[in-house]
């Protein structure tokens, strides 16, 4: 084993090749599965990263191996140094991606394509601005919409990620799939998670098997083409016949992935998490700013990661609210 395998590889033989940066807790939406309605507390500014900070801690995972990185929030968008860090970090050997409210798109779209980043996920609950409205608890559904059809035009590889919730937008499975039938976009059904503060019940969770009820109730089995998923990939990825898009399930809480996982989670006050849904943290920020190496903290985080979930391998134990509140909100992992 080479020292860029070694340092990244956990006890289960996982090479972590992905990470996924978080460049902000703040966010200009207030979606409800993920943001607790009274808001976040946020860390003091003096302890987000600089765009230095995100580059020289990105750059020692690229020399240890890491070939995608992802920057998420809160929205990644909001950050008003964005383009440098888009700059800064599009000049390592990555295949750099973003995901995105979208809400910026359009400011933003030039830099993208200066800086060769054409993955993008944007998040997009709903097809209906009332319903859209609700969930965000804010009014941007049109900008929204207009900047993925912006984004599809302008030829960049879109995935809209899609959080169902029993009894709300459940019901639009089929229209969000009908958007791929002209529309060169994937659309990504994600299971509603458990996160701190997001009052998380397995009822309002709409599992895989239900979604694909929902689909082949409305489409023949011979025209659903299964697809063949990428290494790594999170989601079952689906086509129907003839359209131009596809669609996919991210099933983390029915059946999840993390066999194959291969992502690291960076958040953006510098801590590192070996999982998403893992409540321990180490401190790169700290060591970096005190100018020690973070080479072994980082090597004690990846040595720490548990085989499933965290430790919650078991569905009782994701129902178990003292293990998940444990966690951070989701705005401010990232995803
Ligand atoms: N603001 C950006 C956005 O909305 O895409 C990036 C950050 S957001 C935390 C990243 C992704 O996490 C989004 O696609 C969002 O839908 C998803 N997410 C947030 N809370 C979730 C939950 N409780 N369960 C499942 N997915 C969730
Ligand atoms: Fe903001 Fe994204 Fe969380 Fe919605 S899902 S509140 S857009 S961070």
């Amino acid at each position: 084993m080479n020292k860029e395998q070694h340092l990244l590889t956990d006890t289960f033989g996982r090479q972590h090749n992905y990470l996924r940066i978080s460049l902000t807790e703040r966010c200009n939406l207030r979606c409800t599965y993920c943001m607790p309605e009274e808001g976040i507390a946020l860390s003091p500014k003096s302890h987000i990263m600089s765009f230095d900070e995100v580059y020289s801690i990105a750059k020692i995972f690229v020399d240890h191996g890491v070939t995608k990185i992802r920057l998420t929030g809160g929205e990644p968008m909001v950050r008003k140094d964005i383009p440098v860090i888009l700059k800064q970090l599009a000049s390592l050997p990555v295949e750099l991606s973003l995901s995105t409210n979208g809400i910026n798109i359009d400011r933003f779209i030039d830099t993208l394509k200066a800086n060769d980043i054409h993955n993008i996920n944007v998040s997009l609950d709903s097809l209906d601005a009332e319903k859209f409205h609700q969930i965000t608890r804010r009014n941007y559904f049109e900008k929204v919409y207009n900047n993925i059809l912006l984004l599809a035009t302008n030829g960049f590889k879109v995935k809209i990620n899609t959080v169902l919730i029993k009894n709300f937008n459940d019901n639009e499975i089929v229209d969000f799939i009908e958007l791929t039938k002209n529309i060169p976009v994937t659309i990504r059904f994600i299971e509603f998670m458990p996160f701190d503060g997001n009052k998380w019940d397995l009822k309002r969770m709409i599992s895989y098997q239900e979604i694909m009820n929902t689909v082949y109730r409305v489409f023949s089995q011979n025209r659903v083409h299964r697809l063949l998923d990428a290494p790594n990939d999170t989601s079952k990825n689906y086509k129907i016949e003839g359209y131009k898009g596809s669609f996919a399930v991210i099933s983390s809480v029915t059946s999840p992935f993390c066999g194959s996982c291969n992502r690291l989670r960076l958040t953006a006050n510098g801590q590192l998490k070996n999982c998403l849904f893992s409540a321990s943290e180490s401190d790169l920020l700290t060591a970096l700013r005190k100018g020690e190496n973070i080479e072994p903290v980082i090597q004690k985080a990846v040595q720490g990661k548990l085989g499933i979930r965290g430790g919650m391998d078991t569905l009782e134990k994701l129902k178990t609210p003292r293990l998940h509140t444990k966690n951070r909100s989701m705005t401010t992992i990232g995803g």
